[in-house]
């Protein structure tokens, strides 16, 4: 009997959707989606260089492998080509009215609760707008998502516990205006309804802007939780990602911006690999917890192989580390396949170990909103 990651820090709620997932889920819904799976289509032939014949998908006998074909990321890719093939399920499931976006969270649940996760924070991107959510609000989104979450854990009796974290705009004027009306929610908003929303995440492609822009936002965040310790937030930034277009240096910067900026914990950080200086200081002057989704690493952060990958100089070193799974679906992985592909790199002791304290790292108990309680 192998392991299995049991609490999941680190997953991207539409990432989670499997081949079948996506087209079951997709399978009534895809001929009022049109527009945007022409988007998508146009998106990933201009990287991938072929067009996705998308109608295929729910129109011949093997459509389910079509769609995985130019689904699934399986091997080493661009970051880019790999948010050209997750655009499907964008496409697909539009965060709206119609509530496709409730259809998907249900479903992800049921796959983890059935693999035998226990605790998975599912990173949720804010609402954008988009000719479909002409009159949909914040509030309307997460009465809905933390509904569902309610009820899952409810009918789970204490087996399964989901928990939200929201996605913000790297734009930091959009992010401060995104965060006030999570404020807002939560001040309007029941604790039983309230408690799933439990973290900030900052994600996307992260060499594009400098991770310090953030600093407003992130000063809000740590003087907000300070002042309202049961409210409090937990701020997650993905940083030292990928080495795509800046060098190791920009990388190794942006992971120590992050830490600076009181990143509770920081996502990949692969760029510390190169950097045994960043470790110590990570290891030695902070708190951060460094999640390490070593499959996603292979395929879009340039690891070149599973035996190359830092975490285990992370662990060695002294620095607190979480294994997370990332986009599951995406990467053809579950709980139990991350769990064996970390033993193999971490030994089984070390990687049982390791695996155990993560509940440690959990938002609510790392924003001190537990403790508060
Ligand atoms: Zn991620």
């Amino acid at each position: 009997m192998t392991g299995l990651i049991l609490t999941d820090l680190h997953v991207h709620l539409y990432g989670c959707l499997r081949p079948v997932d996506v087209w079951e889920l997709g399978r009534d819904s895809w001929k009022n989606r049109v527009e945007r799976l022409e988007a998508y289509a146009g998106r990933l032939e201009l990287c991938a260089g072929t067009r996705p014949p998308w109608p295929d998908y729910w129109r011949t006998s093997t459509g389910v492998e079509t769609l995985a074909e130019n689904y699934l990321c399986t091997r080493a890719m661009r970051f880019e080509e790999f948010e050209a093939r997750f655009a499907l399920a964008i496409a697909l499931f539009p965060v709206s009215h119609e509530r496709d976006d409730l259809r998907v969270l249900r479903r992800v649940m049921e796959t983890h609760r059935a693999e035998g996760r226990r605790h998975v924070e599912y990173r949720y991107v804010y609402p954008p707008r988009t000719p479909l959510t002409t009159n949909y609000t914040i509030k309307e989104h997460l009465d809905g998502v933390c509904e569902i979450m309610r009820l899952f854990a409810a009918e789970s009796s204490g087996t399964f516990e989901p928990r939200l974290a929201m996605s913000l705009s790297r734009n930091p004027v959009e992010a401060l205006t995104q965060y006030a009306n999570l404020k807002a929610w939560q001040a309007a908003t029941p604790e039983d309804t309230r408690k799933y929303l439990t973290a900030i995440d900052f994600s996307g492609y992260e060499e594009t802007t400098d991770v310090m822009t953030l600093e407003p936002v992130c000063r809000q965040i740590h003087a907000d939780n300070a002042s309202h310790p049961r409210h409090a937030l937990a701020l997650l930034i993905h940083a030292g990602e990928t080495m795509e277009k800046g060098s190791v240096e920009q990388a190794v910067a942006r992971v120590m911006g992050a830490v600076n900026l009181g990143a509770h914990r920081v996502g990949h950080a692969v760029a510390l690999g190169f950097s045994p200086e960043a470790r110590r200081h990570v290891a030695t002057r902070s708190s951060c917890v460094i999640e390490s989704c070593i499959t996603s690493n292979l395929i879009v952060a340039g690891v070149p192989d599973a035996t190359s990958h830092p975490v285990r100089e992370f662990v060695a070193e002294g620095l607190s580390i979480c294994l997370a799974t990332d986009d599951p679906g995406i990467f053809a992985t579950d709980a139990r396949k991350e769990y064996q592909v970390a033993e193999t790199i971490l030994g089984r002791d070390t990687c049982a170990r390791v695996n155990a304290r993560s509940p440690d790292f959990r938002s609510e108990v790392l924003s001190g909103r537990l403790r508060a309680m």
